[in-house]
């Protein structure tokens, strides 16, 4: 028996609405093909909410998307609003749904297609067989958040801080929430810190290392923050799962993103409370390509992946769309950004069908 899922969707700005409209059509089709049905709402949210509302997160989107099981986001952001002041623009929205939504843990999968390798800048030895590891990172904790501010001081003139704050709670459910998908991965958990520096950190690592007593099926090993950045581009393959701080899992998922090639592949989840989540890719709105069919969409339909994944527990149907991407990225079809010699050039809507045409064929 299939379910029934209602999706809040925000094409947003840019080529929000094209790589959307082709990852609702991939869902569309893994509700044929799969017998699940999926409602979805559409809100507004960045610069078109601007244009439409005067506010980049209206306050219906909120409400609207706290009425849904899960939000699909496209991006937002564009040239036409960046002169307004900084609560008014676009990407305030992303801030706002994130903290309005309860969303504490961002998960950025890296994951290197063999079929891309050349767009990795490391070498092959490096790459190995498969790269494929997932940053679990704090979202709304840590110094982005703590007490922070100014002072005059006599002798050395102004002086700012900022503040890493942790509480046990607050590393207790992003570490269960890392050995739980690690459970359904490889089985094993990186946590990153600098307990030999932080006080913050040891009260971390401390957290991490008792509940990681509760997944004995789970191995654990730390790494200092500063090894781990090396770590990631001497032999990404050791990862499985990275469990870490919100500064520090800004950092290092901007870092393992880059060696899998292309911004136009990188999926993203940001997690709460329960099943709910937020499913979006990691590129920004690209005007420059906005309204030409020329994106690449599968990011965004990757995003999608996640949300049967960690949002319905459709694994599945998760792992048919991951598949039907991986198939054909084989047949040879790329869209600009991912493009090499011999291969042949699709723009978004043929790429949104040729993924729909591989999950009807069972890929
Ligand atoms: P961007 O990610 O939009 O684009 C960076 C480069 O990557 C551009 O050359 C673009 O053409 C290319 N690119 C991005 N996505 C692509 C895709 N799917 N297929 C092919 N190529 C792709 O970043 P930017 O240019 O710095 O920002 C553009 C706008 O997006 C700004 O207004 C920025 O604030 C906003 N932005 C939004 C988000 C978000 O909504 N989550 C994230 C980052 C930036």
């Amino acid at each position: 028996m299939g379910g029934n899922y209602k999706i809040a969707v925000i094409p947003g700005d840019g080529i929000g609405p094209e790589i959307v409209g082709q990852t609702l059509r991939v869902l569309d089709q893994i509700g044929v093909t799969y017998g699940h049905h999926f409602k979805y709402e559409e809100m507004l949210a960045g610069g078109c909410a601007i244009d439409a509302t005067g506010e980049p997160l209206p306050v219906e989107t909120v409400a609207g998307c706290q009425k849904c099981d899960a939000v699909l986001l496209g991006a937002v952001g564009g040239d036409k609003w960046d002169d307004l002041p900084g609560p008014k623009r676009p990407e305030m929205a992303l801030l706002g749904l994130r903290g309005q939504l309860g969303l504490y843990a961002n998960l950025r999968p890296a994951l290197l297609y063999k079929q891309l390798r050349d767009a990795c800048p490391l070498k092959p030895e490096i790459i190995g067989e498969r790269i494929d590891l997932l940053v679990v990172r704090e979202l709304t904790g840590g110094i982005y958040f703590g007490p922070k501010g100014r002072r005059d001081t006599a002798a050395k003139g102004q002086e700012a801080f900022d503040t890493e704050v942790y509480s046990e709670a607050e590393v207790e459910r992003i570490t269960r929430m890392a050995f739980e998908i690690a459970r359904g991965r490889q089985r094993r958990v990186t946590n990153v810190d600098k307990a030999n520096v932080l006080e913050s950190s040891r009260l971390w690592r401390a957290v991490v290392t008792r509940v990681a007593a509760d997944y004995p099926e789970v191995a654990l090993n730390h790494m200092y923050v500063d090894n781990a950045a090396m770590q990631l581009v001497r032999d990404p393959k050791q990862f499985d799962v990275i469990v870490t701080t919100n500064m520090f899992g800004d950092i290092l998922s901007d870092e393992a993103s880059m060696i899998t090639g292309s911004i136009g592949m990188l999926p993203s989840a940001s997690l709460g409370q329960g099943n709910f989540g937020l499913y979006e890719p990691v590129h920004g709105s690209a005007p420059d390509l906005a309204g030409q069919d020329r994106a690449n969409p599968i990011a965004t339909i990757l995003s999608a992946a996640m949300m049967l994944r960690y949002s319905f527990g459709l694994t599945q149907e998760a792992e048919a769309i991951e598949s039907a991407v991986e198939r054909v990225l084989e047949a040879g079809y790329r869209t600009g950004d991912i493009m090499s010699p011999g291969q042949t050039l699709v723009g978004t809507e043929k790429m949104g069908q040729l993924i729909c045409e591989y999950i009807a064929k069972g890929a």
